[in-house]
């Protein structure tokens, strides 16, 4: 059973103009083991969307299912990363990452000891006292990070966790996640990236679901069989980039559907599952699992 099962999701919300859809007819499943990303152009629901996987709002239609249940309420078997860091100013770094676990009954020991194994493999330690104000964008969100795999998800969202950094610390902070995420002894079970940068989908995802414009539908399911660590200078890496490129901008014309399957035969689109990447077998890139 997947993990994570997203089954005809639409959204809209309420305006002064009437009701507005932001996605319509989203359908896929998170696997164990899946570092999924969602990319999509600005503005196509795909926060919202993450919003919805945990719980914290509610699809129009459809439904979401974690471990086969309905999400009705929020999940604590997921934790977010934002793109804000959203931390608490006034909370030191140690206080920031233990603020999840307070609810749990657990003993100050056993926080503490959570919190610093955390710190520890954030690259945090020597700063537990520093509060928000007094860090990097990069550090604020390495303490972000370590909040959110502090209390052990089994998926962890992360919601455009690099675009407020600048390029160089971005770049070192996703490969440090891909390290952490390739440790097996580290939660989560998944990662559920969204981001409106191509490049860093496919640089850090085994699957990248590509999402049109508003209302957000799937455009294709594409698979990342590119061997890790990713070469973007890569003539295979640059294929795919440009491919997805094309279905966002062919999307947003309205015949996404169409001029997929007529141009785009092998990169299968089914019913918004993810199945194949033509462009990276194209390329002669291996599979090769990441954990
Ligand atoms: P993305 O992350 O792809 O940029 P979002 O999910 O943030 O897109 O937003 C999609 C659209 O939904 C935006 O136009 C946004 O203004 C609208 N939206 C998001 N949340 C709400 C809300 N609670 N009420 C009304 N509109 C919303």
């Amino acid at each position: 059973m997947a993990l994570i099962e997203v089954v005809d999701v639409a959204k809209s919300f309420p305006s002064r103009h009437g009701t507005i859809a932001i996605m319509d007819d989203i359908s896929f499943e998170v696997a164990d083991n899946d570092f999924l990303a969602i990319v999509g152009p600005s503005g196509c629901g795909k926060s919202t969307l993450l919003r919805l996987l945990q719980g914290l709002d509610h699809p129009s239609a459809g439904e979401i299912r974690f471990r086969g249940k309905r999400v009705t309420e929020v999940s604590h078997q997921m934790a977010m990363v934002f793109q804000n860091f959203a931390l608490y100013p006034w909370l030191s770094v140690n206080e920031n990452v233990a603020f999840g676990l307070t609810s749990r009954g657990w003993s100050k020991e056993k926080i503490d000891a959570q919190v610093e194994r955390y710190v520890s493999v954030t690259g945090l330690v020597g700063f537990e006292e520093a509060y928000p104000r007094e860090l990097s964008g990069g550090m604020r969100q390495r303490v972000g990070l370590a909040r959110a795999l502090a209390v052990e998800p089994a998926v962890l969202l992360m919601d455009e966790p690099f675009s407020a950094l600048d390029p160089l610390t971005a770049e070192s902070l996703r490969e440090e996640v891909l390290q952490l995420w390739r440790d097996p002894g580290l939660p989560p079970e998944a990662v559920v990236l969204v981001t409106h940068n191509i490049e860093e989908a496919l640089l850090m995802a085994d699957r990248v679901i590509v999402m049109s414009r508003r209302p957000g539908r799937v455009l294709a399911g594409v698979i990342v069989n590119l061997p890790r660590p990713r070469d973007r200078k890569s003539a295979a890496f640059y294929q795919l980039t440009d491919y997805v490129y094309s279905l966002i901008t062919e999307g947003s014309t309205g015949s996404h559907s169409a001029t997929l399957k007529e141009s785009k035969p092998s990169a299968a689109v089914s019913g918004g599952t993810p199945l194949a990447s033509s462009a990276a077998s194209a390329a002669g890139a291996e599979s090769k699992p990441l954990r």
